[in-house]
């Protein structure tokens, strides 16, 4: 059985494991082990020496990791997958492979508060520049470009405007460039397959819904082996010379017998080996337990925000919806092309009393949790001009799409119409 002739929905629950091995167990054990017996002195040199594939250390790769990673790539449709700790150490690991101190890669504005600044501030301390662009023409992806663009970065559902990025168009430039794109598909896993549209890396918190539950933190990246790294020679020295800290391996040359791997290789024995940003098991089996449900679960969030959406555009108090599915023109027709089956579980809206009616609206909230995060199985709901966006300056939150009376919604898996009642009294007293 091909697990490229199944649906999403078997792969979410069959692929990367039938039973285990020793004890026939259907739902995958936590290998709760920090190392592993080599069968012999020969065995253990040729695991180092990367001769043979298998486990080491549970720092760099464990059996439970390994069926999350198997499972998360055959959805994507790719070739190999690293989970991390979390998704901030996804996004760290996506750049840091190909960038080193004097290089550069270019980002879109919309991304999360955390990526932005780990970009901006933290990369910048090491000497990579984060080139931020208006991903509202491709192009100007290419006119951030130079001889040290390592990669572009962006994500598939930015919140708080939720204007779809246009995936297949800067993937082309990208493409003519010689330059991946990597994108952060958190807030859209089953709806949108990014390397479908040409994106070469996509990486996941898988804190948000592919955990589902609201119970652990990580993240994963997922190599599409869809980009010739080889072909772009200078372009990407990490790739294409001699490793010192790995015996002088190169790593497009050391992966050529085990398929187009080069990339997700070299984050697993030399960043993951170097930085140690490692997945726990038992947060690698839950994420595997929230994945079994990720496909029916991404329906009735979509389904869910799609009545509250509908519900809040007739609601007189709210002077705007922002909603995938209630945009118009270009931004909408990207939403149609990228997104399919639903468009996410994300709904803002602004009041028409500003910021304080905003604070009273989430003060008024008896089953919307008021919390920093999003894809809980819970519904959530966040006042970002007094919260997350709270340090930035009037302006520069009005550039990022939060007015005064911005609410960010999070749409979990309750009954669409008890989300809404509650949503309604809140309305109510804002
Ligand atoms: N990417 C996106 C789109 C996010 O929303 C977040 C967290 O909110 C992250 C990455 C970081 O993930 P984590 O909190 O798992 O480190």
């Amino acid at each position: 059985m091909s697990d490229r002739t199944l649906h999403p929905d078997t792969l979410a629950l069959h692929a990367g494991y039938r039973s285990d091995p020793t004890t026939g167990a259907v739902a995958v054990p936590i290998y709760q082990t920090t190392s592993y017996q080599f069968r012999d002195s020969e065995h253990a040199e040729n695991l180092f020496a990367l001769k043979e594939l298998g486990n080491i250390y549970t720092r760099i790769m464990n059996p439970t990791h390994d069926v999350l990673e198997q499972r998360v790539s055959a959805l994507e449709g790719g070739v190999a997958a690293l989970a991390l700790g979390s998704g901030q150490a996804a996004s760290t690991f996506a750049v840091l492979n190909l960038c080193q101190s004097g290089d550069n890669f270019v980002c879109s504005t919309a991304i999360y508060g955390g990526t932005w600044n780990l970009f901006a501030n933290t990369l910048k301390l090491l000497g990579i520049e984060c080139r931020f662009v208006d991903a509202n023409d491709p192009e100007n992806f290419r006119k951030a470009t130079d001889a040290k663009t390592r990669c572009y970065y962006a994500e598939t559902l930015p919140n708080p405007k939720l204007e779809v990025f246009p995936i297949a168009d800067v993937a082309k430039v990208g493409r003519e460039e010689g330059v991946p794109l990597i994108m952060d598909n958190t807030a859209a896993p089953m709806i949108c397959r990014p390397l479908e549209h040409g994106a070469a890396i996509v990486l996941y918190s898988t804190t948000k819904y592919m955990g589902g539950h609201g119970t652990s933190i990580g993240g994963i990246l997922v190599d599409g082996g869809n980009f010739d790294w080889e072909a772009q020679g200078d372009r990407f020295p990490l790739l294409n010379s001699p490793d010192p800290s790995y015996h002088g391996a190169v790593w497009t040359e050391a992966v050529k017998p085990l398929g187009p791997i080069a990339y997700i290789l070299r984050a697993r024995v030399i960043l993951l080996r170097d930085f140690g940003s490692a997945m726990s098991p038992f947060n690698a089996f839950q994420f595997i337990q929230g994945i079994e449900s990720l496909p029916v679960r991404m329906e009735r969030h979509c389904s869910n925000a799609a009545k509250v959406a509908g519900f809040l555009a007739s609601n007189r108090q709210v002077s705007k919806v922002i909603y995938p599915g209630h945009h118009t023109g270009e931004v909408r027709q990207r939403a149609d092309t990228y997104l399919s089956n639903g468009y996410g579980a994300l709904v803002g809206f602004e009041l028409a009393g500003g910021k304080n009616a905003g604070q009273r609206f989430i003060d008024s909230l008896e089953l919307l949790y008021h919390v920093a995060n999003i894809g809980d199985a819970r519904s959530l709901a966040i006042h970002p001009a007094s919260t997350t966006h709270s340090q930035l300056s009037e302006e520069d939150q009005a550039k990022s799409g939060v007015t005064p009376g911005y609410v960010r919604l999070s749409i979990g898996l309750e009954h669409a119409d008890d989300i809404i009642a509650d949503i309604a009294q809140a309305l109510d007293k804002a």
